[in-house]
């Protein structure tokens, strides 16, 4: 017989009790934790954007600098997943309001550049070729 002792994906604790079955077949189990406060999980989420490790894995991405489908692509996750993610994130905000905070906006200046190309012209040679 072998003993498989389990732990929460969210607080790593071992106080864990089945707690019925999914409507795929799939063992639930419920964490009796004080800090969790009965939160279930299964083993092996169908959709891996439903795991706990994975979503973890969206935020980390978005503070590296990860674009929404740019962490899609790697975790092999829907776009809306990412999106749904970061919106539940409310430690996470924009980085433009941090900046604009610091910053004192009478005093900003931009200077804008135009880069003017001659579309035309390079249409043209790509036709000769
Ligand atoms: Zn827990």
């Amino acid at each position: 017989m072998i003993t498989q002792v389990l732990h929460c994906p969210y607080c790593q604790g071992v106080n864990i009790v089945k707690n019925g079955k999914t409507p795929q077949g799939k063992q639930r189990y419920q964490c009796r934790e004080q800090v969790c406060e009965g939160r279930t999980f299964i083993l092996n989420y169908a959709y891996q954007g439903q795991s706990r490790k994975v979503k973890q894995q969206i935020v980390d991405m978005a503070l590296n600098g990860s674009g929404i489908r740019d962490t899609a692509r790697v975790l092999h996750i829907s776009t809306s997943t990412v999106i749904k993610e970061l919106k539940k994130q409310t430690q996470l905000q924009p980085v433009n309001l941090l900046m604009l905070k610091q910053s004192d906006c009478e005093s900003i200046v931009v200077n804008i550049c135009v880069a003017k190309l001659d579309l035309m012209t390079i249409g043209m040679e790509s036709k000769k070729r």
